[in-house]
């Protein structure tokens, strides 16, 4: 009876310690499109933190303040410094990037997204300008970095994922993809401003979101546009309808989260995650 007993706590130890490594490597904050967190004073979160002419993003959080650095897909491994200055002086960043490994997905796609006529090239551009130009905007209040899912559906695509359309190589994918009935409501994950809205090539309908100090959200291949450009946004207020417009295989949202101009994976900030993992809360 002993022997049994001893042998059931074996069983749970070893049960317990896969779910932990499990736990730590989901949780892995510090990685090629993840984010670096540092607490930084009142006054230092007030300046002008800049990154290859990128501001960086600040946060209040309980009384405390933040600064966030968004880390590019293509950063290598390991030891990593970032340069920054504030005020003319130069600071690093030193950082320690651990791997992940990132999927490979084959996706069919109508042809004229793979090869689109000329006309259909000066339209790609001017709708990439505009995007452009959304991504420089800067919104100068304070975001909020506790975030609910935008749609409650199947994950289909994550951060990441090296992607084949058509048997082409194209982009890494920069965002997350929830699958759900066209017309399910889109839910804003956090606080923003609309800064933009369309009906793009690629995009199909989308919306651009500021939630402040340089993190936005972008939600693509919409079936309906609830929402216009200049609009203040609360958190869970419903934005749009999940569609299939645009490049995309069927219905789903594709949700894209940028830092310092660059995508970021949106699940860092899902579930509290961002606030587990720099124990942001007591
Ligand atoms: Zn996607």
């Amino acid at each position: 009876m002993r022997i049994f007993r001893l042998f059931y706590l074996l069983i749970n130890i070893f049960i317990l310690q896969l779910i932990q490594v499990a736990h730590a490597e989901t949780e892995q904050v510090i990685r090629q499109g993840g984010l670096y967190l540092e607490e930084i004073s009142e006054k230092d979160s007030q300046m002008h933190i800049m990154h290859d002419s990128n501001r960086l993003t600040t946060v209040e959080f309980n009384q405390k303040y933040y600064l966030l650095y968004g880390i590019p897909y293509n950063t290598k491994i390991g030891a990593h410094t970032v340069e920054v200055t504030a005020n003319n002086q130069k600071r690093f960043i030193r950082m320690n990037l651990k791997s992940k490994k990132f999927d490979t997905q084959y996706i069919k796609i109508a042809n004229k997204y793979i090869s689109p006529s000329t006309n259909t090239l000066s339209r790609i551009e001017k709708e990439r300008a505009n995007i452009s130009r959304a991504k420089e905007m800067w919104l100068n209040s304070n975001p909020d970095i506790k975030f609910i899912k935008p749609v409650d559906g199947i994950t289909t695509g994550t951060y990441g994922t090296k992607r084949f359309y058509n048997n082409e190589e194209g982009n890494y994918h920069n965002g997350l993809d929830i699958a759900a009935p066209t017309g399910t409501h889109i839910l804003s994950p956090s606080s923003g401003k609309v800064i933009l809205t369309g009906d793009y090539y690629y995009n199909g309908k989308f919306i651009y979101l500021d939630h402040g100090k340089g993190l936005k959200s972008i939600f693509i291949h919409l079936d309906k546009i609830l929402v216009e450009t200049g609009q203040i946004i609360t958190k869970g207020e419903v934005i749009g309808k999940v569609g299939n417009s645009g490049a995309s295989a069927g219905p789903h949202l594709h949700w894209s989260v940028m830092l310092n101009k660059t995508y970021i994976d949106p699940e860092i900030f899902l579930n509290h995650r961002i606030i587990r993992y720099f124990s942001l809360e007591d």
